[in-house]
C-alpha cells in the first residue's frame, strides 16, 4: 500500500494553510478538484440553465454511480443519490413493515435520528426496539446479539462508527450473524465511508447509507445509499414520485426496479457531480492508505491527550478510528471548542442528541470531538496540544 503524499494532499486542500481542521467527522475540507467541480457546475447552470446543464453534463452526473459502486464493490443500479445520509437511511428503514411483537435490534451507540425513527415505527406497528448492550470493549456485544436472535427479529440495524465516539463496530461479524439468521441488515456507514474500506459483499449488509460531507470530503447536502439487488424489489419506498415510479394508467403505477426507486426527481445536481469527483479522489489515494494514516494520527492524538492532567479520553472500542473524543475536568467541552477557535483550530462538540442513548448510558453530557483526516499532520497535533494546555492551565 502506497503512503499518502501529505504535502500534495495539503496543497490540494488550500484551507490547510489557514486552519487546523479537526472537524472531519462534522464536515471535511473539500479538496480543489471537488470544489472546482461544484463551482463549475453551478456556473454552467447560471450560464445555460439548470435543465440544459443536466443534459450537457449527463456523463459527469452518471459518474456518481460508477464512483460509488467502485467505492463499495457493488453494481451501479444498487446505488441511489440522496440529499444526506439520514434520508438515505430512512428510505430503507421506512420501507419495512412490522407486525405487533416484531423486534428491531440496534446498538446503544446508534445515531439519535435513527433511534427516533425506530421508536416512531415501533409505536406505529406495536414492534419492540431492543438495544443490544456493548461488550467490555464498548462495541456491540456479538454474543448477546446472537442470543437475542429469534423468529421475531425482523431487522438488525446498526452503525459502523457512531457520531460521538472513536469506536468501530464489528460490521462484518454482525453481517455473518444476520446472514445465517436470514434477517435484513441495515448499516449506517455515515462516519466510516471514506475513512475505512467498505466492501458491501464482505460486510454482508442489505443496505447501507453514507454522507458526502464527512470523510468523503464532498459537498454538504449530498448522500448515498446502497441496496443489495435482491432486496430492492422487496422494499416499497415510503415516498414515490415520477422518477421512482411511473403511472401506467390514471389508477395504476409501477415502481422502478433499481435503487433509484429511493431517489427523488429533483436533485442537487452540482452536488451529485462533485460527490462523484470526491469519491474518485478518495479512491485515487486508496481508502486503505487513508485509513492507515487516519488511525495513526488519531492514536498519536489520544496518546498526547492522555498526558494532560484532567483530560479523560472517552473513546471505546477494540478498534478505534479517526474520531477522538475527550472531556476535561477543568472546562466544559463547549468552552474548549470556543477557546480552540481563537487558535484557528476546528473541533466540534458531541452533545446529547446525536448519541443520546450512549451518552446517557456512559453518564456523559458533552464531549470534545477532534476528528482527524489524512491531510492533518503531527505538527498540527503538536500545535493543538500546546493550545489545549494553555487553555486548560490558564483557566
Ligand atoms: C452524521 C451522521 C448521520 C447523519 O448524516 P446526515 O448526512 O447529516 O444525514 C447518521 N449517522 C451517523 C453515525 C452520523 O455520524
Amino acid at each position: 500500500m502506497s503512503e499518502i503524499d501529505v504535502k500534495r494532499a495539503r496543497e490540494e486542500t488550500p484551507a490547510c494553510k489557514d486552519v487546523v481542521h479537526f472537524n472531519n467527522a462534522g464536515a471535511s475540507l473539500m479538496p480543489i478538484p471537488v470544489a472546482e467541480a461544484l463551482h463549475e457546475y453551478l456556473k454552467k447552470e447560471e450560464k445555460f440553465g439548470g435543465y440544459e446543464t443536466a443534459e450537457l453534463e449527463s456523463e459527469s452526473l452518471e459518474n456518481f454511480y460508477h464512483a460509488a459502486s467502485r467505492l463499495l464493490n457493488c453494481e451501479k443500479d444498487e446505488i441511489a443519490f440522496t440529499e444526506n445520509a439520514t434520508r438515505a437511511w430512512e428510505m430503507i428503514f421506512y420501507s419495512f413493515r412490522f407486525q405487533p411483537g416484531d423486534k428491531i435490534l440496534t446498538t446503544i451507540s446508534e445515531y439519535g435520528s435513527n433511534v427516533i425513527a425506530y421508536n416512531q415505527q415501533a409505536e406505529k406497528y406495536g414492534a419492540e426496539l431492543i438495544f443490544v448492550p456493548n461488550d467490555e470493549y464498548g462495541q456491540i456485544d456479538l454474543r448477546v446479539l446472537e442470543n437475542l436472535i429469534d423468529e421475531r427479529v425482523k431487522l438488525i440495524s446498526i452503525n459502523h462508527v457512531p457520531t460521538g465516539n472513536g469506536l468501530v463496530n464489528p460490521a462484518k461479524e454482525i453481517g455473518k450473524i444476520a446472514k445465517s439468521a436470514g434477517i435484513p441488515y441495515l448499516l449506517d456507514a455515515t462516519q466510516s465511508i471514506g475513512q475505512i474500506p467498505i466492501d458491501v459483499k464482505e460486510i454482508g449488509c442489505d443496505a447501507l447509507c453514507g454522507t458526502g460531507r464527512k470523510y468523503l470530503r464532498g459537498p454538504r447536502a449530498t448522500g448515498l445509499l446502497y441496496v443489495r439487488k435482491e432486496m430492492i424489489e422487496k422494499l416499497i419506498p415510503p415516498f414515490l414520485d415520477i422518477h421512482s415510479a411511473k403511472l401506467t394508467s390514471p389508477y395504476t403505477y409501477v415502481i422502478r426496479p433499481d435503487a433509484k426507486r429511493f431517489e427523488t426527481w429533483e436533485q442537487f445536481m452540482a452536488g451529485k457531480v462533485a460527490l462523484g469527483v470526491a469519491i474518485d479522489y478518495a479512491l485515487s489515494w486508496g481508502i486503505g492508505a487513508i485509513q492507515q494514516r487516519i488511525y495513526k494520527l488519531a492514536s498519536e492524538l489520544r496518546e498526547k491527550l492522555a498526558e494532560i492532567d484532567g483530560v479523560v479520553i472517552t473513546d471505546k472500542g477494540k478498534e478505534k478510528c479517526g474520531i477522538v473524543t475527550f472531556i476535561a475536568h477543568q472546562m466544559s467541552a463547549s468552552q474548549i471548542k470556543k477557546q480552540l477557535a481563537h487558535y484557528k483550530i476546528n473541533v466540534s462538540v458531541s452533545g446529547g442528541s446525536g448519541n443520546f442513548v450512549l451518552f446517557q448510558h456512559r453518564g456523559l453530557k458533552e464531549v470534545v470531538r477532534a476528528s482527524v483526516h489524512y491531510y492533518n499532520t503531527s505538527e498540527e497535533i503538536d500545535y493543538f496540544m500546546a493550545a489545549l494546555k494553555k487553555i486548560l492551565i490558564n483557566n
